[in-house]
């Protein structure tokens, strides 16, 4: 999943087909291609040389035929794949399917964000985005009563993932959504006790968590989440990745398990205190440890459904959580 989030590859279908019906709307729809239109596609940093440009050209490519037909569209395909990269949201359900939300896409990002989104599906069988916003309150308050927030304060979500570490967060902002991120979260430089990094290591270091993921070994894994350990903070995300998948590998016996999954929850509960995009993560961590000796089973599965009450119902984290209800 990470890898993909990496790349935002133009490469499947269903990503030309939301390029198709943008262009479609270009030409049927002037009212609403104006309203898109104004939205940032960041043409001016996805020139010649640069992978978007490599990715629209592999699009030009594809649509040939269909951009032959008329000369507007294909001067309008570097704007349309400049906003669908920028402004779309990955909807779930259903799985896979890209949208572009006139408001929701206005929110700023944040590494530590203040809101919170899911899907479900309208009449219409169309994926619509509910937004709430957190807040220090601890309150859960629906976007359109905004009115209950503070004046002037932000709302704000995250355009990377929430896990990776500051350098990889920053550079995969400033490749995708083509700004410097300078939130406070980018600005600690203990990195909410995560940092402590030297990039060509760390990048190496990397090359074999990815070996060991596919391996998921637990032998493999539990000795390099040692070696890591040398070298790394427990918190950095190299740390964290083994970790979620050696938890789920690991007997209920092994004092490891314990450790790795309350260090997850301490972690999660440090860079999305208000469970904007971690639940699932969150819910793992704490089934995980709910197996383990000396730990109150039901109150730690009770957590972890409250950690999913948000999620929709045909998801992985809503499966999740009918599994874990028939547990208690
Ligand atoms: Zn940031």
């Amino acid at each position: 999943m990470d890898k993909d989030l990496m790349r935002s590859s133009f490469s499947r279908r269903c990503d030309y087909l939301l390029i198709l019906r943008v262009l479609i709307l270009r030409r049927k729809n002037p009212k609403k291609w104006r309203v898109l239109s104004k939205l940032q596609s960041h043409e001016e940093s996805r020139g010649p040389g640069t992978e978007a440009h490599e990715e629209m050209e592999a699009v030009k490519q594809y649509l040939g035929s269909l951009l032959s037909l008329d000369q507007g569209s294909a001067e309008a395909l570097p704007k349309v794949c400049g906003l669908i990269d920028v402004n779309a949201l990955e909807s779930n359900p259903p799985e896979g399917s890209a949208a572009i939300y006139e408001t929701a896409c206005l929110l700023e990002h944040r590494c530590v964000a203040n809101t919170r989104y899911s899907f479900e599906l309208d009449e219409q069988a169309r994926p619509r985005i509910n937004v709430y916003a957190v807040t220090d309150i601890k309150k859960y308050v629906e976007l359109s009563i905004l009115v209950e927030l503070c004046e002037g304060d932000h709302l704000s979500t995250t355009y990377t993932h929430v896990l990776w570490a500051t350098r990889v967060r920053r550079e995969h902002l400033l490749a995708t959504k083509y700004f410097s991120c300078r939130c406070e979260r980018c600005a600690d430089p203990t990195e909410l006790l995560s940092a402590g990094e030297v990039a060509q290591l760390t990048d190496r270091l990397g090359e074999e968590v990815d070996a060991a993921m596919s391996a998921a070994d637990k032998d493999i894994m539990s000795d390099l989440l040692f070696r890591l350990t040398v070298l790394l903070h427990p918190c950095h995300q190299h740390c964290l990745t083994i970790g979620h998948s050696l938890m789920q590998l690991l007997p209920a016996d092994d004092p490891k398990k314990a450790e790795l999954c309350q260090r997850m929850i301490d972690t999660i509960a440090l860079v999305d205190p208000y469970g904007a995009r971690l639940s699932l993560y969150r819910a793992i961590a704490l089934r995980e440890l709910s197996m383990c000796p000396g730990q109150d089973r039901n109150e730690l599965l009770f957590k972890a459904i409250q950690a999913l009450r948000y999620e929709p119902p045909h998801s992985a984290s809503g499966l999740l959580a009918k599994v874990i209800l028939a547990e208690i």
